[in-house]
């Protein structure tokens, strides 16, 4: 029972626990393969037990083994947040190309938005990681075609909306939304940006009313694209079917 279920939950949670590494230093510009982990606090070297996905967060209470330095709850968050979409992936494809097309989707998804919601850029090695992974899966599972139109058409209108926008959507979303296109295609494309656009506004309107954030602070939109592409690997029918209803065509 179960089995395969809790096999790619702990490999999502390992991979949410690679992406953490990538979350920290690709902004700092350092290798993500050939350094071992130390603590950001202290700097002790981190040995195998005070790295084990969630479990290392929940033993140490949160806490460094050697300093006490406080662990972001980003660490465990990321992990669990990767291994439950990687679950998701797999109860919705199976065993198919599609459900690892997927992962590396969400995997994307997940360490671009939080490097933008940090720091508000998304790094050029995660769009590329992005490209070499996902043009072959496209490609198995027989949609590359409709998924290059659609990183086309996809990163072009984001463009638009860049200059249209005078600064305030970057480069790293116009290469985000393309990427994106790659691996949804259409409808789903524009299912995930449609969703994003309607998040992103209703939270920038929501901030403003509490005003929270001026009209002159952009939030940076990798989170909203991020939510609006899960969204639409998931539910695009569904979300199709709700606004044809809505808009009465
Ligand atoms: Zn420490």
């Amino acid at each position: 029972m179960y089995i395969a279920q809790v096999i790619v939950f702990i490999i999502g949670a390992c991979i949410g626990s690679f992406l953490n590494v990538c979350i920290y230093r690709l902004p700092l510009g350092q290798s993500v393969v050939y350094n071992p982990s130390h603590c950001p606090g202290c700097g002790r070297r981190l040995g195998v037990l005070d790295l084990i996905p969630l479990l290392s967060y929940v033993l140490l209470k949160g806490r460094c083994r050697y300093c006490g330095e406080k662990i972001s709850a980003r660490y465990p968050l990321v992990e669990l947040v990767t291994a439950l979409l990687f679950v998701a992936a797999y109860q919705y494809w199976g065993w198919q190309w599609q459900t690892v097309s997927m992962w590396v989707f969400f995997a994307v998804l997940i360490t671009a938005s939080v490097i933008d919601y940090q720091h508000k850029i998304i790094p050029d090695e995660i769009i590329i990681v992005g490209c070499v992974l996902g043009i072959p899966l496209v490609f198995l599972f027989g949609k590359l075609i409709d998924g290059l139109i659609s990183f086309l058409v996809a990163g072009l209108f984001f463009l638009f909306i860049a200059v249209g926008s005078k600064g305030g959507m970057g480069g790293g979303d116009i290469k985000l939304s393309a990427l994106m296109g790659l691996f949804l295609g259409s409808p789903g494309i524009f299912v995930a940006l449609f969703s994003s656009f309607l998040f992103g506004g209703l939270s920038g309107i929501i901030l403003m009313a509490l005003r929270r954030k001026g009209m002159k602070d952009a939030l940076p939109f990798g989170p909203f694209m991020a939510i609006g592409g899960v969204m639409a690997a998931f539910y695009t029918d569904p979300i199709i079917k709700w606004y044809i209803n809505i808009s009465g065509l």
